[in-house]
């Protein structure tokens, strides 16, 4: 998987001067950045240059791509990759950006073998059987601009491929060990019901309710709050906090505010 000519390529890509312009484009529409130590920032800007380089990105319905977009996207998708030996995503080949929301056409069952034609509405996309991505601009740009809401929609759909990457989409990336893989299951389950309980009840969390859906959304909601509302999610669900924390080799709740220093 990890080719000598490949690693050797990343490594030059990641040791050349970061654009400025880039720069400036993380720091105007990813302020999370900010947040980070700065070894954490030099990492990421390496990690954006190497996904730059390896994913191929369309502009889908009317919208034409610019390197703001491309880097926007870029910049969110390796904040996950921070800390960790990383293949960047490798069954992501492409990702297409449309300009807003976006209908997907869909067949729906009425059931006695009668079908529905139906359309859904959709802000982003990821499958396992596809190696595409599929993303909504207006939607990318203000999950990344409002850091603190617990929403983002590029850390949810990429905490999908992290999924993927360890076989089946249900809700484990592949960890490091199994006593890492028991407190995993142990941990997110117990966390998952809950959230169901609290979804069906209408109680409030600092996840978002979509997790309740099944294992898979757990996880990328629960990644979008752990780099979004990490304090919140640290003082409410700690022992999901440091499951996560332990996955991601971050801990953002450390972060500073993100002022500027
Ligand atoms: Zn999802």
């Amino acid at each position: 998987m990890f080719d000598l000519f490949k690693s050797r390529k990343r490594e030059r890509l990641r040791a050349e001067p970061f654009p400025d312009e880039w720069r400036r484009t993380i720091e105007r529409n990813v302020p999370i950045v900010r947040r980070l130590p700065p070894q954490d920032r030099q990492e990421l800007f390496g990690h954006v240059a190497v996904f730059l380089a390896e994913k191929h990105f369309d502009g889908a319905g009317g919208l034409e791509l610019t390197d703001e977009i491309r880097v926007t996207i870029a910049a969110q998708a390796c904040l996950l990759l921070l800390h960790r030996d990383t293949d960047y995503y490798p069954l992501l080949k492409s990702i297409i950006v449309y300009p807003s929301t976006y209908v997907v056409p869909g067949d729906q069952p009425l059931g006695g073998g009668l079908w529905e034609e139906g359309d859904d509405v959709m802000l982003g996309h990821t499958s396992h059987r596809l190696s595409a991505m599929v993303l909504a601009w207006d939607s990318t740009l203000h999950g990344a601009r409002s850091m603190s809401d617990g929403e983002n929609l590029v850390l949810h759909e990429f905490a999908h491929q992290l999924d993927f990457e360890a076989g089946d989409a249900n809700g484990t990336p592949a960890l490091g060990s199994n006593a890492q893989y028991a407190s995993w299951a142990r941990v997110l389950g117990a966390e998952y019901e809950a959230l169901r309980r609290a979804s069906e009840e209408g109680r409030p969390s600092v996840l978002d309710d979509y997790g309740a859906e099944d294992p898979a959304e757990f996880f990328a909601v629960a990644t979008e709050a752990f780099f979004e509302r990490a304090v919140e999610l640290r003082a409410k669900h700690p022992a999901l906090y440091e499951e996560l924390r332990a996955f991601y080799e971050q801990d953002p709740a450390g972060w500073t505010t993100g002022e500027p220093t």
